[in-house]
């Protein structure tokens, strides 16, 4: 009970903590200035956004029934907000930029240079091919495991974490889809749902990672100990969704899964004499390694590449490892349970 206080005061104080903390760049007076000018003319400088063009009546001009719904004017005011935002940002980083002030950052983001539309073009693209190595390592372990280790007598495969590894296979994908879109387009469904799938993957491997590393078969005592994981991952999701985004204790709450989990690895590889341990090494240090750049965050080089860009390059070699780690894996307990069963 009274760490379930100690957690809600956590949960308070980090919520209006959350809620006092503006980013510098919209803090600055000159920004606030320059976006309520925009709302009203469309204008930045001399850079005008056609998503500012609204009669005195608030209707569209003209265009078929469909636009003038209430809908699609909201999201033509939504979208005028973020135009504004965005070029009355970049005019302001410019003049910082003259007067050899360091870029800050605006409404929580660094200062990025969008391409055609995309707000950070890198992010997407190294998520996308953070996807494709997910679904590569997934398919050949699928075949591995199906196609060319042999079969208990009741047909199922000898490895006993085979479903576990396709429901993570599944999360992750998921995972890594709402990453580009939310890279491409931040608002705040996008981002939801970035950090709900983001926050279930690390739930489910942590689950995974105490299953393997104890070695727990057995149906009963699985259920039992990712129970309480389940649990948290869950109340954690509604929280965010449903009550306040909160970054901070987001942030929190990821690390310390991550670390639990690389933890566990790590233990377990010193202790254990499976053939691959040295994968899990990598893994576990790579991995480790990676997670300070999430917490080293420096403004976007060019506009382009920052931290968390490069963060989503470096689980790329990992992920491969990984899979690899998984294929090795399916095959050492196969042949151990072979070799028991003779
Ligand atoms: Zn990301």
């Amino acid at each position: 009970m009274a760490q379930c206080r100690l957690l809600l005061f956590l949960a308070v104080f980090f919520s209006i903590f959350g809620l006092l903390h503006a980013s510098a760049g919209d803090a600055d007076p000159v920004y606030r200035a320059c976006v309520d000018q925009c709302e009203k003319t469309g204008c930045v400088g001399n850079k005008c956004s056609q998503h500012c063009n609204f009669t005195s009546g608030g209707s569209p001009i003209d265009g078929p029934w469909y636009l003038q719904e209430p809908l699609y004017l909201r999201w033509k005011q939504w979208d005028c907000l973020s135009d504004c935002r965005y070029h009355c940002m970049l005019s302001r980083e410019e003049e910082r930029k003259k007067l050899g002030l360091k870029p800050v950052k605006y409404h929580g983001k660094w200062p990025f240079q969008r391409v055609n539309g995309i707000q950070e073009p890198v992010s997407v693209a190294l998520s996308a091919l953070n996807l494709a190595v997910q679904f590569h390592g997934w398919v050949s372990f699928f075949i591995l495991v199906n196609y060319k280790l042999p079969f208990r007598p009741n047909k199922k495969p000898y490895y006993e974490y085979t479903g576990l590894w396709h429901i993570y296979a599944i999360f992750s994908l998921n995972s890594w889809f709402w990453s580009a879109v939310f890279h491409s387009r931040d608002v705040d469904l996008t981002e939801k749902l970035d950090y709900s799938s983001a926050v279930a993957l690390l739930g489910f491997s942590l689950i995974l990672a105490v299953l393997r590393v104890f070695n727990v078969r057995d149906e009963a005592a699985r259920v039992m100990a990712s129970a309480p994981i389940l649990a948290f991952v869950t109340t954690h999701i509604l929280y965010l969704n449903c009550y306040q985004l909160d970054y901070g204790w987001n942030m929190k709450v990821c690390m310390s899964m991550g670390m639990l989990q690389l933890i566990l690895w790590a233990v377990w590889a010193g202790v254990t004499r499976h053939p691959s341990r040295w994968k899990l090494w990598v893994v576990v240090i790579g991995g480790g390694l990676a997670t300070l750049l999430e917490l080293y965050d420096f403004p976007p080089y060019r506009g382009f590449v920052d931290a968390h860009a490069l963060w989503h390059a470096t689980t790329i070699p990992l992920t491969c490892l990984w899979w690899s780690f998984v294929r090795d894996d399916s095959e050492f307990r196969t042949k151990t349970l072979i070799k028991k069963a003779k």
